[in-house]
């Protein structure tokens, strides 16, 4: 057993000393049965969820009516969740009514793909009724029982099928992919939270290119020709008579922060469409909304996309100025996400390609500058809104702000000294040729 399957056993051995069943589940056997890190712990049982709160008081009642409760233990978090069937699917999207059943094997049977519908007990033992095990082995991506209805089902699955197979290299089997095929027009049903969330995993798990050739090569591309469209040029790209994308595609692959994946498709087609930038900006922009982002994130990324560009305008050969004039354009916060962005570019070895000039100043360089920098905020000028009017002898009102702002610049830009007498007389000095 993985050291994090270990760390989950007392649950299990709650589970059983109270008479239950009680076994790892779906991704966590799957990943340790490839030997890769697992990220979470799935448990799933025959007891019920009234029957699995009453073991665990403090349990989180997180999906009670799907048989979904969440355990605390050790400082980490466990999906616990019931053995159950699935009923019909009105909507393709969620069951309407779920079983509570006793058995495994029944459970194993609702889940989406033969790798992911493996379970292991305590001891290491596998339940794989549906040989995922050696579909691992012959790196195939199978659906449990007939494809073409578990994707009529839940269209969810189709997109989740192009992550397994992109992220872990594996080939569809022909039912599966005939499967994909016919049930591609569901891509419709699915809300676009869930597409958003699957495309992350696809993106933190360095699948774009791998992902883009198969969305290309289903016909499953063509839905996200609306809704993301960069996303379909990238499919485009990958595909035979594509624009010699794949290469740069394949580094953006390498990114591991989806924002990065994000931020990296965007410019990436932004760029050899050959279109304003501005353009791009509002269509990505528009992308990230449709995906329902959070404002944050949807903030973060339109701000790395802004400091590329600006980036850009410093050219080959960038001066310090040049940063701090961008700084005051952008905002700190923003400045250091476009570093950030930028430095993982590097390490991609992607940043020649977002540069078509080749002009991508060193983020090392870049990141050098912002730290000397006498001051970055209003926050770190060595005066303040009251110190000024004090020296001035003014109300506050409207002509502070802008104030203030022309004495960060000249800190800045080296043309006076971040010290609050010096800043006092220069401000008085500003007023009286006014
Ligand atoms: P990862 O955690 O790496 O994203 P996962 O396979 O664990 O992958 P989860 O969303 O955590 O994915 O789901 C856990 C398990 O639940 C899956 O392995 C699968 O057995 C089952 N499952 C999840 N979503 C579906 C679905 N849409 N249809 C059928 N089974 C599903
Ligand atoms: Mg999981």
């Amino acid at each position: 057993l993985d050291p994090q399957m270990q760390a989950a056993l007392p649950v299990l051995l709650r589970l059983e000393e109270a008479g239950f069943q009680a076994v790892f589940v779906g991704g966590c056997v799957r990943d340790l049965l490839l030997g890769l890190p697992l990220h979470d712990v799935d448990i799933a049982s025959s007891a019920t969820p009234e029957e699995a709160m009453e073991l665990f008081p403090d349990a989180i009642p997180t999906g009670l009516r799907h048989g979904t409760v969440t355990v605390r233990h050790g400082g980490r978090l466990y999906e616990l969740t019931t053995f159950r069937t699935d009923g019909e699917y009105g909507d393709a999207r969620r069951p309407d009514e779920v079983r509570f059943v006793r058995s495994l094997e029944e459970d194993l049977r609702r889940r989406d793909f033969t790798i992911n519908a493996m379970a292991m007990d305590r001891s290491g033992r596998l339940t794989d009724p549906f040989g995922g095990q050696a579909d691992l082995r012959n790196r195939t991506l199978r659906a449990v029982g007939a494809a073409e209805e578990r994707f009529a089902e839940d269209a969810l699955r189709l997109l989740r099928g192009i992550r397994f197979a992109a992220v872990y290299g594996l080939s569809f089997a022909p039912s599966a992919w005939r499967g994909l095929k016919a049930g591609r027009e569901g891509m419709r049903l699915i809300a676009m939270e869930r597409v958003g969330a699957e495309l992350d995993k696809l993106l933190a798990g360095g699948g774009l290119a791998r992902g883009a050739a198969l969305l290309a090569a289903s016909g499953l591309a063509d839905r996200f020709k609306e809704p993301i469209p960069a996303l379909a040029r990238a499919a485009g790209a990958c595909s035979a008579h594509g624009r010699g994308l794949a290469a740069p595609l394949q580094a953006a692959s390498r990114l591991q922060r989806p924002d990065d994946g994000w931020a990296a498709l965007h410019l990436l087609l932004g760029l050899t469409a050959d279109q304003a930038m501005q353009g791009f900006a509002d269509e990505a922009k528009m992308s990230f909304a449709t995906l329902r982002f959070s404002l944050a994130r949807q903030e973060r990324l339109a701000a790395v996309l802004a400091f590329h560009a600006g980036v850009q305008r410093l050219g080959r050969d960038p001066q310090r100025d040049g940063l701090a004039r961008l700084v005051l354009e952008l905002g700190e916060e923003p400045v250091r996400e476009g570093l950030a962005f930028l430095a993982a570019a590097e390490r991609a070895g992607l940043a020649p390609q977002l540069f078509p000039a080749g002009a991508a100043p060193p983020a090392a360089l870049l990141s050098g500058w912002l730290e000397q920098l006498p001051a970055r905020t209003l926050k770190e000028l060595a005066i303040d809104g009251r110190l000024l009017q004090r020296q001035l002898g003014r109300r506050p009102g409207p002509w502070l702000g802008p104030l203030l702002k022309r004495l960060l610049e000249a800190v800045m830009l080296g043309e006076a000294p971040n010290e609050t007498e010096a800043l006092a007389k220069l401000a008085v000095s500003w007023m009286e040729g006014e």
